[in-house]
């Protein structure tokens, strides 16, 4: 069983002790690159606070939520892909191939990615 209350690597992240080339932060999320990306354009935006899941979002949380997609929106416009189009996905738990227990958001990007294949 996944420990899901625990900080995982993002929050170091948050807090700048591991160095990775952070595109964007304020008080609610922060957004980097994705280490392993899968396509030309792939940022994650995370939450600052810790939510583990998408089942763990509360009423109280739904700035931090709006935010998420307007930081995501303004990304894809400073990466030159708006007009071209991209894709956002949140995985969840186990069936949705979560791997890393901090809310985050997938901008992917850069080329066509075509129709959601799910394998
Ligand atoms: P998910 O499967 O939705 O939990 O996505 C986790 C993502 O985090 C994956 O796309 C990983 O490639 C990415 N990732 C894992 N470790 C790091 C890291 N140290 N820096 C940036 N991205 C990471």
């Amino acid at each position: 069983m996944i420990n899901k209350t625990e900080e995982t690597i993002f929050s170091k992240i948050i807090r700048k002790e591991i160095p990775v080339n952070i595109i964007y932060q304020d008080k609610l999320v922060t957004a980097f690159y994705d280490k392993y990306p899968k396509t030309p354009v792939h940022v994650l935006i995370v939450t600052n606070k810790i939510i583990p899941t998408i089942n763990d979002i509360t009423t109280d949380d739904e700035i931090i939520i709006g935010r998420l997609f307007t930081v995501a929106k303004n990304i894809a416009q400073s990466h030159g892909i708006s007009e071209s189009g991209y894709r956002l996905i949140i995985n969840c738990n186990s069936h949705g191939g979560q791997e890393i227990f901090h809310l985050h958001v997938h901008l992917l990007g850069g080329r066509s990615l075509g129709p959601l294949v799910v394998s």
